[in-house]
C-alpha cells in the first residue's frame, strides 16, 4: 500500500491528498505545523495551519497569505484524505497533523515538546504559552528528534524558574542587569511566562516584542515588558532583559553598562556548552522534547512505524528498531529555529553561528 507521506525535493508530500506538509519549496497546498522559519516558509499558495498560529504566521509571513485555519481537532477533507490537527506543546500554535485515508492514520509531528521525565501527567511541566502536546493514536508517527540521545533530560521547570529569578534577584542586589538570551519566537514568551515579575523591571528586544504582541492578542498571559528606551538608567540595573542570542557582542547592550549574561537552550546541557557561548550561565530551557518525552511520546501513540526527521535520526532509528518498531528516516531542511532571528545588530564575527558542536535550534 501506497505510504501517505513521502519525501521529495520539494518536502513531505501526501500522494493522495496531493498537499504537502511544512515544504521548503513553493507549492499549491501547504500545511503548516508552526510558525518557525524553517518549517513555515512564503510563496506557497494556498495554507492551513491552527486557528492558534494564524496571528504568528500572518506577522512573519505577510497578512497577504491564503490562508484557512482548523481549531483543534477539527477536520476537513482533501481528495479524500482526512485532515485535523493536535495540538504539539513546541510554541504558540504548532500542530501535529493527523491524516486518515481508507481506514490508514499517520501523523507528522512538527516538532513538539514532552518533558518525559516530569511532564506532561505532571501537569505541572508542559509549556505555558501554548496548548499541551496531545499523543494522537495511529499507524505510522513522524516524528522529530532534535535531542534524540539519552544525555537529554530536561528539568522540572520549577527548579529551572527558581534558578533564573535566583540568578536575576542577586544581580539586581548588585546593581547590574540581566541579559537572558533565547530564540524570540517560542523560547522568549516561555521565559516571560516563567519568570517573577516582582523582581524588577522586564525590558524586551524589539525582536521579541513583536512575537509578544501576537500571543497576547491569542490570549496568552505575559508579563509587563518595556522597551529599554522606555526605562530610566537607574532602573535598568535592577531590569531582566530578554533578547535573542544575536544581540550578544552588539551595540544594543551599551546602554545596560554592566551585565551578567545568560543563554536559555535544550544544548545547556552539554557539558562545554555555556563556555562556548561565551556567558556567565546557561539554563537548560527547550522547546523540543527530551529523550523520556520521545520515548513517550512515540508510544503513547502506538504506531508500529516510525519515521524520524532532524536531529539524531540514526541513534533514534536503531533505538526504535530494538524496540521491535519498523523505523527509518526522512532527509529534511527543517532543524534551524535560529533562522528566526534577526541577524547580529554588528560585525561580532560568529556571534549569530551555533558554535561547533551545537546545533542551531534548541
Ligand atoms: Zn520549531
Ligand atoms: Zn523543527
Amino acid at each position: 500500500m501506497q505510504d501517505l507521506v513521502v519525501a521529495t525535493p520539494d518536502g513531505l508530500y501526501c500522494p493522495p491528498g496531493d498537499f504537502h506538509i511544512d515544504p521548503w519549496r513553493p507549492v499549491s497546498h501547504a500545511i503548516i505545523t508552526h510558525a518557525h522559519a524553517d518549517h513555515a516558509r512564503r510563496g506557497h499558495a494556498h495554507y492551513l495551519a491552527s486557528d492558534d498560529s494564524a496571528g504568528v504566521l500572518r506577522a512573519r509571513l505577510g497578512d497577504d497569505i491564503v490562508l484557512q485555519t482548523l481549531g483543534w481537532g477539527e477536520a476537513v477533507e482533501h481528495r479524500g484524505v482526512r485532515i485535523s490537527l493536535h495540538p504539539a506543546g513546541h510554541v504558540l500554535g504548532s500542530a501535529q497533523v493527523r491524516l486518515e485515508h481508507r481506514g490508514r492514520v499517520w501523523v507528522a509531528s512538527g516538532d513538539y515538546f514532552v518533558a518525559g521525565d516530569t511532564g506532561p501527567q505532571g501537569a505541572a511541566d508542559v509549556n505555558a504559552t501554548c496548548a499541551p502536546f496531545e499523543p494522537v493514536r495511529c499507524d505510522c508517527f513522524i516524528t522529530e528528534s532534535t535531542f534524540g540521545l539519552p544525555i537529554y533530560r530536561w528539568p522540572a521547570q520549577a527548579a529551572l524558574f527558581a534558578d533564573i529569578n535566583r540568578w536575576w534577584q542577586q544581580n539586581a542586589e548588585l546593581g547590574r542587569a540581566s541579559l537572558l538570551m533565547g530564540y524570540s519566537f517560542g523560547k522568549a514568551q516561555r521565559m516571560l511566562a516563567g519568570v517573577d515579575p516582582s523582581i524588577g523591571p522586564i525590558v524586551v528586544h524589539g525582536a521579541v516584542e513583536t512575537l509578544n504582541a501576537a500571543y497576547r492578542a491569542a490570549g496568552v498571559a505575559l508579563p509587563a515588558t518595556q522597551a529599554a528606551a522606555d526605562v530610566p538608567k537607574a532602573e535598568l540595573r535592577r531590569a531582566l532583559v530578554v533578547a535573542p542570542p544575536s544581540v550578544q557582542g552588539s551595540p544594543w547592550l551599551r546602554r545596560f553598562g554592566e551585565y551578567s549574561d545568560a543563554f536559555a537552550s535544550g544544548w545547556m546541557q552539554l557539558r562545554g556548552a555555556r563556555r562556548r557561548r561565551a556567558v556567565d550561565r546557561g539554563f537548560v530551557l527547550s522547546d523540543h522534547a527530551d529523550w523520556p518525552g520521545l520515548q513517550q511520546a512515540i508510544a503513547a501513540t502506538g504506531a508500529q512505524r516510525v519515521i524520524v526527521t532532524h536531529g539524531y535520526e540514526a541513534v533514534m532509528v536503531r533505538w526504535l528498531q530494538a524496540q521491535g518498531l519498523e523505523a527509518g528516516a526522512f532527509r529534511t531542511e527543517y532543524g534551524d529555529d535560529a533562522l528566526d532571528d534577526p541577524p547580529p545588530a554588528t560585525t561580532a564575527p560568529g556571534a549569530m553561528a551555533a558554535p561547533a558542536g551545537e546545533p542551531a535550534g534548541g
